[in-house]
């Protein structure tokens, strides 16, 4: 059986680490990350040139079984991958981990994008901390009366605000760490993509200790008719109930 995951998170990491060496497992990444964490298995990295390139891919290497464990906002590749997987009739899954839900004492404020998100901005704070990644910092880039700290793994590109400080780090981040970087740096608002999962969950926590609001931006949808796995544990037992059927 061959498996090929489409990966970029710890998730995508994990699923593979569950099924090599018993499965033959090909990870795939984007190439957006300098240094990325390989998993165990084979890699390849870049795009696929679209879903009618995914879909050739998935012929032409034999895939059984293709598993979209990439970040919820992710939503190009999701989508590519249900169209390929109908077209090649491989048989997908798509590993999600639950969102983030809010609790007492949080102070959350939805956006349904990026764009949405900085025109909350003006009315919530002054520094804000930007969690979201650095490919989406143009959708911030007019807010000249506004200073940002962005964190994201490798370093941006503009456009970006004016006034930006750039926080190079990759997660997973500590609470005592979080509550550091809000108070040093005086934060009164955090923004976040919901990616779910505990690894960079503690500023929602830090930030609600704080008392600051939180522009939470929502995930966008599943491809529909692709059923949806919860955890690497259970995108793996998927597998091998099919390795066990075939
Ligand atoms: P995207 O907008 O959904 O995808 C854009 C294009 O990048 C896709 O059409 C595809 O190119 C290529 N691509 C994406 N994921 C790929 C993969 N795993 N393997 C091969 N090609 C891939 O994705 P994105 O938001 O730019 O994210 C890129 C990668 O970073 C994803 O793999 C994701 O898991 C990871 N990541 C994303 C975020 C986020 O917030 N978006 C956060 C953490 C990690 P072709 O059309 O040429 O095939």
């Amino acid at each position: 059986m061959h498996v090929l995951i489409l990966g970029g998170t710890s998730e995508a990491r994990q699923v593979a680490t569950g099924l090599h060496p018993g499965v033959r497992v090909t990870s795939s990444l984007a190439g957006r990350v300098t240094r990325p964490v390989l998993p165990p298995g084979e890699t390849r990295i870049g795009g696929f040139g679209g879903a009618g390139g995914l879909a050739q891919w998935l012929r032409e290497h034999e895939v059984d079984v293709l598993i979209d464990a990439t970040h919820p906002f992710a939503g190009t590749i999701s989508f590519n991958a249900a169209s390929a997987a109908a077209t090649a009739h491989v048989p997908l899954l798509a590993l999600r981990r639950p969102g983030w839900v809010a609790g007492e004492g949080d102070d959350w404020h939805p956006a349904d994008s990026l764009e949405q998100a900085a025109a909350m901005l003006p009315a919530l704070g002054q520094r804000i901390f930007l969690t979201t990644g650095r490919m989406g910092l143009a959708a911030f880039a007019a807010l000249d009366g506004l200073w940002f700290l962005a964190r994201s793994v490798d370093a941006p590109h503009p456009p970006y605000p004016l006034h930006m400080e750039t926080l190079l780090d990759r997660g997973p981040f500590s609470l005592e760490g979080e509550r550091a970087l809000l108070h040093d740096h005086r934060i009164d608002v955090l923004v976040t993509k919901d990616s779910g999962g505990p690894a960079t969950a503690a500023k929602l926590t830090a930030a609600r200790e704080a008392g600051l609001p939180v522009v939470v931006v929502r995930r966008p949808p599943v491809p529909g008719g692709v059923p949806v796995a919860r955890s690497a544990e259970e995108a793996v037992r998927w597998v091998r109930d099919r390795q066990g059927a075939a």
